[in-house]
């Protein structure tokens, strides 16, 4: 992501793997192929391909840091998680980019888990002799309780990624006594709070950073791709609940239309955050110069 400064905060990311993903009819399976193929052409020539018609994704970690703290929200895929192969990423990016944040893991103040999927909580713990450990031994980690009690019943379901992911990504934490289990609306210090945004997850949240007059919204994935702001109907395969992300993601987009809030979505490519505009019916994404 290109850096970007929220009153007396920085904003960097720390990316894990970027590059084409998928086509907008397998990431999104109601879109129309040629309205979004005209949506792809219209807009910003760095979200996809248009040789093979793949849309881009990144995955990445977002740092937030002042002279008080510094804040992870959401950890990537990890490493040693033993992962489906798509998700099977090389570790070696991920803790290059953590370096040259010039960060130490004992730096770390706060991690907020947007929700519990595969690639946003990974990084939360590492294997250490054979034991999950917390990757940030000094970090207080925030995730929604209504998130983690969705995960552990799906656990006990017999449920068998999410099952690893839980157990290896946020039970630990739990137990080690890092983790609070917060409301979906928590306020996490006095500049960051939560915004309840279900349907992606039962758990979802988007994390509110305010400072200086000036606010930022990271949006995990109430979005994964610009076309969804003129289709926000359009939800993604991943969604556990469609249509509730769905009136979720236009109810968001119209609370922050036209406003200077950044947004920060986890999955766009460079430059990542934007604004988002109202246009007829829907609305249109902006990348911030
Ligand atoms: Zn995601």
């Amino acid at each position: 992501m290109k850096p970007f400064k929220i009153g007396e905060y920085e904003v960097s990311s720390i990316i894990e793997r970027e590059g084409p993903i998928r086509t907008p009819k397998v990431m999104f399976p109601t879109a129309d192929p040629r309205r979004a193929e005209e949506l792809l052409r219209e807009g910003p020539s760095n979200v996809w391909s248009p040789t093979s018609g793949i849309l881009f994704n990144t995955y990445q970690t977002f740092v937030i840091r002042s002279a008080k703290r510094t804040v992870l929200i959401d950890t990537c895929v990890g490493e040693n998680k033993a992962r489906p192969p798509h998700f099977n990423y090389p570790k070696q990016p991920w803790l290059d980019g953590f370096d040259r944040q010039g960060l130490r893991f004992e730096q770390v103040d706060v991690v907020v888990n947007t929700h519990l999927h595969v690639d946003h909580c990974g990084w939360n713990t590492r294997l250490v002799n054979g034991r999950w450990m917390p990757t940030f031994p000094k970090a207080r980690y925030c995730m929604s309780d209504v998130e983690f009690g969705y995960w552990r019943d799906q656990t006990a379901q017999g449920w068998e990624l999410p099952g690893r992911i839980w157990t290896d990504s946020a039970l630990p934490l739990v137990e080690s006594g890092h983790a609070h289990l917060v409301t979906m609306d928590a306020r996490v210090d006095d500049d960051l709070s939560l915004i309840p945004t279900p349907g992606h997850t039962p758990g979802h949240v988007c994390v509110r950073l305010r400072s200086g007059g000036l606010e930022a919204i990271f949006i995990g994935d109430l979005m994964h791709h610009p076309i969804q702001c003129a289709e926000p109907g359009w939800s993604s395969c991943f969604c556990v609940d469609p249509q509730l992300a769905a009136a979720t993601r236009r109810h968001f987009f119209e609370s922050v239309a036209d406003t200077s809030t950044v947004i920060v979505p986890e999955h766009f490519p460079y430059p990542t955050a934007g604004r988002i505009r109202s246009h007829g019916a829907a609305f249109r994404w902006e990348f911030l110069d």
